[in-house]
């Protein structure tokens, strides 16, 4: 697959906020934050979508909400709850084709996660 910006920032050819590193994946503040607390989790392996997980990826992804968890509790978010999305393709909204958990917290989180304007299209 083509390398995104995210290899970019795993290989520290462009700078991030950098919270979690290990062997496997990363964790770093999202550069236009959607919540007070909004970082993204990522394998460093590029995976781009939900829909190129394969079994032999079953541990990494799992790794990753582990991570998620460790940084939310890190954050201080972990009791009040904090949301993990992860967008596939593009109708989803993903825009970076490197699959990352969202980590969002720090406000009430409005749930379904659509609006009437998005139900007509
Ligand atoms: P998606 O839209 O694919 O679900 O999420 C991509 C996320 O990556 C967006 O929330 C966007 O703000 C974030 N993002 C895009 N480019 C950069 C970057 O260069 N640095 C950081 N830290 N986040 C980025």
């Amino acid at each position: 697959m083509s390398e995104t910006i995210f290899t970019k920032i795993i290989n520290r050819e462009i700078p991030a906020d950098i919270l979690y590193e290990d062997d496997i994946s990363l964790a770093f503040s999202d550069i236009n934050p959607q919540a007070p607390v909004h970082f993204l989790v990522i394998p460093k392996k590029p995976i781009a979508t939900i829909n190129d997980i394969t079994e032999a990826d079953r541990e990494l992804v799992g790794h990753l909400y582990l991570v998620a968890a460790q940084v939310a509790r890190e954050k201080g978010v972990a009791e009040d709850g904090y949301r993990v999305v992860m967008n596939c393709g593009e109708k989803a909204g993903q825009s970076v084709f490197h699959i990352h958990l969202h980590v969002l917290a720090g406000k009430p989180l409005g749930w379904p996660p659509y609006t009437d304007k998005m139900k007509q299209a």
